[in-house]
């Protein structure tokens, strides 16, 4: 049996938890019961905060420095989620791209119109 936090084999028997058998890492401290999952010993306070700080286009390794949870912990719990709930966490849509697209093209077509202009100046100069 291994740590699900550091992958240690320094593990002791811990007590029962809910009918199961209940772990300690020795290296780390970090308790679990048999067959763990990732998100066992973290409330879901500490899940959704993580889940949130992944949404907003934080890296799984800034995520690890400011919580101290395993960047693989918090992986696991966005792809639980991901599948759980696929529409639940999409990026936000960026309204209106319609009218970004105009804006582009006025734009454009006033700077070809400014360059043409440069154009005959240049060459009324070289002449
Ligand atoms: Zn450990």
């Amino acid at each position: 049996m291994e740590c699900p936090e550091c992958q240690s084999n320094h593990i002791r028997k811990n007590g029962h938890r809910r009918g199961k058998q209940n772990h300690i890492c020795v290296d780390c401290g970090r308790q679990f019961v048999e067959s763990p999952q990732a998100y066992r010993g973290y409330s879901d306070d500490v899940r959704k905060l993580c889940l949130k700080m992944s949404v907003n286009g934080m890296g799984f390794r800034g995520i690890e420095r400011v919580t101290d949870i395993h960047h693989m912990t918090v992986i696991n719990w966005v792809r639980q989620v991901r599948e759980n709930l696929p529409d639940a966490y999409a990026p936000e849509e960026i309204p209106e791209v319609g009218e970004l697209d105009e804006l582009q093209t006025f734009v454009s077509s006033k700077k070809t119109k400014s360059g043409s202009g440069q154009q005959s100046t240049t060459s009324n100069a070289v002449s």
